[in-house]
């Protein structure tokens, strides 16, 4: 039996191991050199234009916000260890297990009634970080002109949403526990993959028009050009939509979204108000690359995965520590419900670990999405009109290394270049003066 599990997870970890090295690779290469481009057009030179249009103040407080993010995800992950050491150490986790069986003999609705008190206590203990980080900040750098009832109303919605589902989670995962109390973590897993996959399923029927209103975009050529796109590459789309997403934020974002033969293209009212008709189509390539190269499935792939080997650490990792510190914080065994702020912390310390994997992972899927919409639609200017706009909240130019570690999509300087690149080898010279000519670039004589 432990040989099996041994072998799983070796097996597991060569799989993982084998994906991200060939999504590294992916990334090494998607870095394309100017070299080969052609003589008539210099993609470097270009690229220069377009970072030069940005200034100096623009670009200093972009990098500001964006690095100030590096520091959030460490101070997120220690604010969880130590939120997690509170309950278990102050033993409010088996207070509230107490409570829970004190009010009921039915496990599952033991585990259902602790999940409850759980979520809402760490809701409401986080909400003045969360309030800086969601609200505070997002405001200081211009990212979002929400008031404070509205946000507060957007994080109740989100706690109603997490009770529904964590809970029903943490009683499906606690009954695998108690059932199979040796592998449960393999089975535990698949019980979370599940989630993820129901929760990306009802997302945008569901979920997402709990925070934002979604309607039809007014008749345009922009979006008879954006329904023949969709006919053109495979995707089953009738209508395109726009949603209230400045209620929120002040970035730009769209979306295509679906699985199983239905698809939803929804483009933010940012995005709407804000780009030039060629940086819709552009951003639109993008997305409809997400769904036509297949990258919700693969993403559940990939991070199935990760998730499998989470809940063997989780499992192990587990073990080791309720030995030196169970008897202390009154926990029982893996079974016991009480143990869920520890499972959690430890899941968040494999989480943290890897973050430059799960960035790696989703980074690779969005160069590929930039390549097929660069191709699909073929306007490189419109590609980096919307990378310069995004760069107002995602570091322009970071190094390497930078990169790989904290970016989940391609830096703004990248995605430039490349669509540079790609206009320099796929144009001709005509090509090139007429598209100029109609949608005037920065750095080009008229
Ligand atoms: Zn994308």
């Amino acid at each position: 039996m432990i040989r099996g599990v041994i072998l799983a997870i070796v097996a597991l970890a060569f799989i993982a191991l084998t994906s991200v090295a060939s999504l590294q690779f992916a990334c090494a290469a998607d870095t394309p050199s100017s070299e080969a481009a052609s003589g008539h057009f210099d993609a470097d030179a270009a690229t220069a234009a377009y970072l030069a249009t940005m200034t100096p103040a623009a670009r200093a407080r972009s990098d500001a916000y964006f690095e100030g993010g590096y520091w959030l995800v460490l101070w997120d992950f220690l604010f969880g260890l130590l939120l997690a050491w509170a309950l278990l150490g102050w033993r409010f986790s088996t207070r509230m297990r107490d409570f829970a069986a004190r009010l009921t003999r039915f496990r599952w609705a033991q585990t259902a009634l602790y999940a409850i008190q759980y979520f809402i206590l760490t809701t409401v203990v986080s909400l003045p970080w969360a309030a800086y980080e969601g609200y505070i900040r997002e405001r200081q750098y211009g990212m979002s002109n929400q008031g404070l009832g509205s946000w507060l109303g957007d994080q109740a919605k989100g706690l109603v949403i997490t009770l529904i589902f964590g809970t029903l989670a943490a009683v499906a995962i606690y009954a695998v526990i108690r059932k199979l109390p040796k592998t449960w973590w393999l089975w535990g897993s698949a019980v979370a993959i599940g989630f993820l996959i129901f929760q990306i399923a009802i997302s945008p029927t569901y979920l997402e028009p709990v925070f934002n209103k979604f309607y039809p975009v007014a008749e345009s050529p922009l979006k008879q050009r954006i329904l023949s796109l969709a006919r053109a590459n495979g995707i089953p789309a009738d209508q395109v939509y726009e949603f209230d997403a400045s209620k929120q934020t002040t970035k730009m974002s769209a979306h295509v979204s679906g699985m199983a033969g239905s698809a939803q293209i929804s483009l933010n009212d940012n995005l709407m108000n804000r780009a030039s008709p060629e940086e819709v189509e552009a951003v639109v390539g993008h997305e409809m690359g997400h769904y036509v190269l297949n990258h919700g499935y693969k993403g559940v792939l990939a991070f199935g995965v990760l998730i499998v080997i989470g809940f063997a650490f989780m499992s192990w990792a587990f073990q080791r520590v309720t030995l030196k510190f169970g008897g202390r914080w009154g926990l029982r065994d893996v079974g016991d419900v009480a143990g869920l702020p520890l499972l959690v912390a430890l899941f968040s310390v494999y989480g943290f670990v890897l973050t430059p994997v799960f960035n790696t992972i989703t980074r690779s899927m969005e160069a590929e999405a930039d390549a097929f919409g660069l191709n699909a639609v073929r306007q490189p200017d419109g590609a980096a009109q919307a990378a310069l706009h995004l760069a107002e909240y995602r570091k322009m130019q970071p190094g390497a290394l930078e990169e790989i570690i904290f970016f989940d999509h391609p830096s703004g300087w990248n995605r430039i270049h490349r669509a540079m690149v790609w206009k320099a080898e796929n144009f001709s010279a005509a090509d090139i003066a007429a598209y100029d000519a109609l949608h005037r670039p920065p750095g080009v004589n008229k």
